[in-house]
Protein backbone atom coordinates (compact mmCIF):
# COMPACT_ATOMS: atom_id res chain seq x y z
CA UNK A 1 0.00 0.00 0.00
CA UNK A 2 0.93 3.57 -0.88
CA UNK A 3 0.63 7.05 0.41
CA UNK A 4 -2.35 8.50 1.61
CA UNK A 5 -3.86 10.23 -0.65
CA UNK A 6 -7.24 11.17 1.02
CA UNK A 7 -9.80 10.44 3.72
CA UNK A 8 -13.63 11.46 3.15
CA UNK A 9 -16.12 10.88 5.73
CA UNK A 10 -18.91 8.72 4.81
CA UNK A 11 -20.99 9.21 7.68
CA UNK A 12 -20.86 10.21 11.21
CA UNK A 13 -19.23 6.81 11.88
CA UNK A 14 -17.37 5.69 9.28
CA UNK A 15 -14.55 7.60 7.51
CA UNK A 16 -13.30 5.80 3.85
CA UNK A 17 -9.23 6.30 3.67
CA UNK A 18 -7.46 6.04 0.18
CA UNK A 19 -4.17 5.16 -0.48
CA UNK A 20 -1.94 4.74 -3.73
CA UNK A 21 -2.12 0.93 -4.85
CA UNK A 22 0.96 1.12 -6.72
CA UNK A 23 0.12 -1.83 -8.66
CA UNK A 24 2.13 -1.86 -12.24
CA UNK A 25 -0.93 -3.10 -13.52
CA UNK A 26 -2.90 -0.82 -11.75
CA UNK A 27 -1.66 2.85 -12.66
CA UNK A 28 -3.21 5.18 -10.63
CA UNK A 29 -5.92 3.14 -8.77
CA UNK A 30 -6.17 3.43 -4.99
CA UNK A 31 -6.46 1.20 -1.61
CA UNK A 32 -9.73 1.99 -0.22
CA UNK A 33 -10.18 1.47 3.70
CA UNK A 34 -13.52 2.16 5.52
CA UNK A 35 -12.96 2.86 9.46
CA UNK A 36 -16.16 2.74 11.56
CA UNK A 37 -17.00 3.19 14.51
CA UNK A 38 -19.88 2.50 16.54
CA UNK A 39 -21.00 4.98 19.28
CA UNK A 40 -18.61 4.20 22.37
CA UNK A 41 -17.47 1.28 20.54
CA UNK A 42 -14.21 0.34 19.01
CA UNK A 43 -12.38 1.25 15.60
CA UNK A 44 -12.92 -1.64 12.94
CA UNK A 45 -11.57 -1.81 9.71
CA UNK A 46 -15.11 -2.63 7.90
CA UNK A 47 -14.04 -2.98 3.89
CA UNK A 48 -11.27 -2.68 1.71
CA UNK A 49 -11.73 -2.37 -1.98
CA UNK A 50 -9.19 -1.77 -5.05
CA UNK A 51 -11.02 1.24 -6.59
CA UNK A 52 -10.32 3.49 -9.31
CA UNK A 53 -8.69 6.57 -8.83
CA UNK A 54 -9.24 10.26 -10.98
CA UNK A 55 -8.31 9.49 -14.60
CA UNK A 56 -7.07 5.82 -14.28
CA UNK A 57 -9.93 4.76 -16.62
CA UNK A 58 -9.26 7.65 -19.13
CA UNK A 59 -7.05 6.21 -22.32
CA UNK A 60 -3.54 8.29 -22.18
CA UNK A 61 -3.00 11.00 -25.08
CA UNK A 62 -2.69 8.25 -28.37
CA UNK A 63 1.48 8.09 -29.46
CA UNK A 64 1.95 6.59 -32.64
CA UNK A 65 3.50 2.99 -32.04
CA UNK A 66 7.22 4.24 -34.06
CA UNK A 67 7.62 7.25 -31.40
CA UNK A 68 6.70 5.17 -28.67
CA UNK A 69 10.38 4.18 -27.71
CA UNK A 70 11.73 6.97 -25.21
CA UNK A 71 15.65 7.68 -24.32
CA UNK A 72 16.84 4.78 -21.53
CA UNK A 73 14.14 2.19 -23.25
CA UNK A 74 17.16 -0.06 -24.61
CA UNK A 75 18.27 -2.91 -22.68
CA UNK A 76 20.85 -5.63 -23.48
CA UNK A 77 19.89 -7.77 -26.61
CA UNK A 78 17.46 -4.93 -28.27
CA UNK A 79 17.50 -4.19 -31.63
CA UNK A 80 16.85 -0.63 -32.57
CA UNK A 81 17.16 0.07 -36.00
CA UNK A 82 17.20 4.46 -36.82
CA UNK A 83 13.35 5.72 -37.91
CA UNK A 84 12.96 5.31 -42.18
CA UNK A 85 14.03 8.70 -43.39
CA UNK A 86 15.99 9.56 -39.53
CA UNK A 87 16.97 13.35 -40.49
CA UNK A 88 20.23 12.69 -38.11
CA UNK A 89 22.28 10.23 -40.28
CA UNK A 90 22.81 10.59 -44.41
CA UNK A 91 24.50 8.55 -46.67
CA UNK A 92 28.38 8.28 -46.17
CA UNK A 93 28.53 9.29 -49.93
CA UNK A 94 27.51 12.73 -49.51
CA UNK A 95 29.57 15.41 -47.75
CA UNK A 96 28.05 15.82 -43.98
CA UNK A 97 28.90 19.12 -43.47
CA UNK A 98 31.80 18.38 -41.37
CA UNK A 99 35.31 18.38 -42.77
CA UNK A 100 36.73 15.84 -39.95
CA UNK A 101 34.02 13.70 -40.23
CA UNK A 102 33.79 13.72 -44.20
CA UNK A 103 37.52 12.76 -43.52
CA UNK A 104 36.77 10.12 -41.38
CA UNK A 105 34.05 8.72 -43.68
CA UNK A 106 36.37 9.05 -47.08
CA UNK A 107 39.35 7.45 -44.74
CA UNK A 108 37.09 4.19 -43.70
CA UNK A 109 35.97 4.51 -47.25
CA UNK A 110 32.76 3.96 -48.90
CA UNK A 111 32.31 1.18 -46.12
CA UNK A 112 30.66 3.91 -44.10
CA UNK A 113 27.31 3.60 -45.14
CA UNK A 114 25.67 6.24 -43.08
CA UNK A 115 27.17 9.41 -41.43
CA UNK A 116 25.60 12.24 -39.01
CA UNK A 117 24.03 14.93 -40.67
CA UNK A 118 24.22 18.34 -39.94
CA UNK A 119 20.46 18.33 -38.40
CA UNK A 120 21.55 15.23 -36.38
CA UNK A 121 24.99 17.48 -34.90
CA UNK A 122 22.67 20.10 -33.67
CA UNK A 123 20.42 17.78 -32.45
CA UNK A 124 22.79 16.40 -29.88
CA UNK A 125 24.69 19.77 -29.50
CA UNK A 126 21.40 21.11 -28.28
CA UNK A 127 20.23 18.21 -26.03
CA UNK A 128 23.97 18.66 -24.55
CA UNK A 129 23.83 21.88 -23.89
CA UNK A 130 20.67 22.07 -22.29
CA UNK A 131 21.47 18.59 -20.44
CA UNK A 132 22.95 18.15 -16.87
CA UNK A 133 26.69 18.95 -18.54
CA UNK A 134 25.52 22.24 -20.17
CA UNK A 135 26.65 26.02 -19.01
CA UNK A 136 23.37 26.40 -17.21
CA UNK A 137 23.62 23.42 -15.05
CA UNK A 138 23.43 23.75 -10.45
CA UNK A 139 27.00 22.52 -11.03
CA UNK A 140 27.89 24.87 -13.81
CA UNK A 141 26.22 27.75 -12.38
CA UNK A 142 28.10 27.20 -8.63
CA UNK A 143 31.43 27.59 -9.74
CA UNK A 144 33.96 30.02 -11.15
CA UNK A 145 35.57 27.22 -13.35
CA UNK A 146 34.93 25.72 -17.21
CA UNK A 147 36.19 23.00 -18.49
CA UNK A 148 37.05 24.41 -21.90
CA UNK A 149 40.34 25.58 -20.35
CA UNK A 150 40.68 22.41 -17.83
CA UNK A 151 44.01 19.51 -18.23
CA UNK A 152 40.69 16.85 -17.97
CA UNK A 153 38.78 18.24 -20.89
CA UNK A 154 39.37 16.09 -24.06
CA UNK A 155 37.58 18.06 -27.06
CA UNK A 156 35.49 16.13 -29.32
CA UNK A 157 36.69 16.48 -33.17
CA UNK A 158 35.09 17.45 -35.79
CA UNK A 159 32.60 21.07 -36.01
CA UNK A 160 31.65 20.14 -32.50
CA UNK A 161 34.70 20.70 -30.77
CA UNK A 162 34.31 24.50 -30.60
CA UNK A 163 31.94 23.56 -27.30
CA UNK A 164 32.01 20.13 -26.71
CA UNK A 165 34.34 17.87 -25.06
CA UNK A 166 34.97 14.97 -23.13
CA UNK A 167 35.51 14.82 -19.07
CA UNK A 168 38.48 12.26 -18.20
CA UNK A 169 38.34 13.10 -14.59
CA UNK A 170 37.02 10.27 -12.36
CA UNK A 171 36.29 12.27 -9.62
CA UNK A 172 33.48 14.40 -12.24
CA UNK A 173 32.04 14.70 -15.18
CA UNK A 174 34.30 11.34 -16.20
CA UNK A 175 33.33 9.98 -19.86
CA UNK A 176 30.52 12.27 -20.34
CA UNK A 177 30.34 14.71 -22.87
CA UNK A 178 30.75 18.50 -21.28
CA UNK A 179 30.31 21.95 -22.62
CA UNK A 180 33.49 23.96 -22.96
CA UNK A 181 31.31 26.52 -20.42
CA UNK A 182 29.95 24.09 -17.87
CA UNK A 183 32.40 23.49 -14.75
CA UNK A 184 33.20 21.89 -11.55
CA UNK A 185 35.37 22.43 -8.72
CA UNK A 186 37.48 19.79 -9.56
CA UNK A 187 38.94 21.77 -12.43
CA UNK A 188 42.81 21.01 -12.41
CA UNK A 189 43.49 24.55 -11.26
CA UNK A 190 41.55 24.21 -8.56
CA UNK A 191 43.08 25.11 -5.45
CA UNK A 192 42.98 23.83 -2.25
CA UNK A 193 41.03 26.37 0.33
CA UNK A 194 43.07 28.38 2.55
CA UNK A 195 42.26 28.05 5.70
CA UNK A 196 41.56 31.88 5.84
CA UNK A 197 37.61 32.00 5.18
CA UNK A 198 35.35 31.68 1.98
CA UNK A 199 36.90 32.59 -1.36
CA UNK A 200 33.50 34.76 -2.02
CA UNK A 201 34.02 37.00 0.54
CA UNK A 202 36.38 39.39 2.15
CA UNK A 203 37.44 38.11 5.80
CA UNK A 204 35.61 40.33 8.42
CA UNK A 205 38.19 41.86 11.21
CA UNK A 206 36.71 41.92 14.36
CA UNK A 207 39.48 42.91 16.49
CA UNK A 208 39.96 46.06 14.40
CA UNK A 209 39.28 49.46 16.31
CA UNK A 210 36.40 51.87 14.86
CA UNK A 211 36.80 55.01 15.28
CA UNK A 212 33.87 57.03 15.99
CA UNK A 213 33.22 60.80 16.15
CA UNK A 214 33.45 61.98 20.11
CA UNK A 215 29.65 63.29 19.78
CA UNK A 216 28.57 60.05 18.53
CA UNK A 217 30.28 58.59 21.70
S1 LIG B 1 37.07 18.14 -14.10
FE1 LIG B 1 35.33 19.54 -14.05
S2 LIG B 1 36.08 21.41 -15.07
FE2 LIG B 1 37.48 19.72 -15.64
S3 LIG B 1 36.67 18.87 -17.55
FE3 LIG B 1 35.79 17.67 -15.88
S4 LIG B 1 33.83 18.65 -15.45
FE4 LIG B 1 35.06 20.11 -16.63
Amino acid sequence: MGAHVAGVAEDEYAVAHYFEANLPAYRGWQWCAVIAASPGGELTVSETALLPGPGSLTAPDWVPWDQRVRAGDLSPGDVLPPRESDPRIEPGYRLSGDPEADAVAGEIGVNLERVMSRVGRIDAAERWREGPFGPDSEMARATRFHCGDCAFYLPLAGSLRAAFGVCSNEFSADGHVVHAHYGCGAHSSAQAPSGQGSPAYEPYDDGAVEKVPAEQA
